[in-house]
């Protein structure tokens, strides 16, 4: 449910009405627009009458929301979320490009990567530690040592950091991680999303399941804003259909019906969405016409022996010319 306050209402009043929401164990959630400011209902509104809420003084009208994702729904916040990453900005207008390697290998390797991706206009840098493996003999990731990496990585180029989180036992080593990842494995992962979400406010880069309907990818970030964290950022990395010429099947659409749908922010992940380096730079140019707020593209120093993911990594190099490209395109075509 979403209240829709009248202009010119007093403060007082507004509070008041919220002290009665949370007197019927509704969380009341404020957003103030150019335009108007509403209260979203999160709980169980069942046994909240909308009439006797419309009679308010300092209500203009109720609006029910039918679908069942509310906090990540559009109706209960109107305007584009704009989420801060360790200084970077995603949303409303505010592009950002977050690259690196599929997983964190040395020292020197990450700040390599780091410098190379930052002179190219990355504005995040992205490392797996903990890396979700189909195989339990493939390399699982550095771990803690990986993250260490990644914050010498920070210290050495400013770039704010996004890596997976797979285990909440591990949460508390992620106090340098500007942005967790919950992986595309993970994203029905339920108990996960509502640790994760009651325990930090830091953006969640919630990857869409390669199974996942765009219904079930919102209800997962419903999870974790439902706990207490409002900033999630819905990835696209591409989802498993009956085409085997690709590793996944890159699906644009989703921006334009995410952006309806939701406030959050929409990333585009063109490198495990296609599995073939070459492929990268057009997608990525693609995504970022149709008015994605961001992409997420790994980049490793040399792909060919990268412990992980390296066909689809792009080299330091081509990564510089897909930003000129996407730079390009954002000046030509995207009003956001
Ligand atoms: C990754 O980002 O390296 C990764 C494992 O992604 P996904 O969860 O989308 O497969
Ligand atoms: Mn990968």
């Amino acid at each position: 449910m979403v209240i829709i306050i009248k202009k010119g209402a007093e403060k007082a009043q507004v509070e008041h009405l919220k002290e009665l929401l949370r007197s019927r164990n509704i969380d009341p959630q404020e957003t103030k627009g150019a335009l108007q400011t509403i209260i979203g209902c999160i709980g169980d509104v069942a046994h909240l009458d909308p009439g006797l809420i419309e009679a308010l003084d300092v209500v203009e009208s109720v609006q029910r929301i039918q679908e069942p994702y509310k906090a990540a729904n559009r109706k209960f916040h109107p305007e584009d979320s704009v989420l801060e990453c360790g200084g970077a900005r995603l949303g409303g207008g505010n592009f950002s490009v977050i690259a690196g390697p599929c997983s964190v290998e040395s020292e020197e390797q990450i700040v390599s990567i780091a410098k190379s991706v930052k002179a190219a206009g990355a504005t995040m840098l992205r490392g797996g530690a903990f890396k979700p493996r189909t195989s339990p003999y493939a390399f699982q990731g550095l771990g803690k040592a990986g993250l260490d990496m990644l914050s010498s990585a920070k210290r050495e180029t400013g770039l704010p950091i996004v890596t997976e989180l797979m285990d909440f036992r591990d949460i508390e080593l992620f106090n340098d991680v500007d942005v967790i990842q919950i992986g595309a494995r993970n994203m029905q992962n339920f108990n996960l999303l509502k640790e994760v979400g009651a325990y930090t406010k830091k953006p969640i880069l919630l990857k869409r399941g390669m199974s996942a309907t765009l219904q079930e990818l919102l209800m997962s970030a419903e999870y974790i804003m439902a706990s207490g964290n409002p900033n999630v950022i819905l990835c696209e990395r591409g989802i498993r259909t009956f085409e085997t010429a690709l590793r996944n099947t890159l699906d644009l659409g989703v921006v334009t019906l995410l952006h309806r749908l939701s406030h959050l922010p929409v990333v585009i992940d063109p490198s495990h969405a296609t599995g073939h380096a070459f492929m990268v730079d057009s997608m990525a140019v693609g995504a970022t016409a149709v008015g994605a707020d961001g992409l997420i593209i790994e980049v490793h120093n040399d792909p060919a022996h990268a412990r992980c993911d390296g066909a689809q990594s792009q080299t330091p190099e081509m990564f510089a010319a897909t930003m000129e490209r996407v730079k390009k395109v954002r000046e030509a075509v995207c009003s956001r």
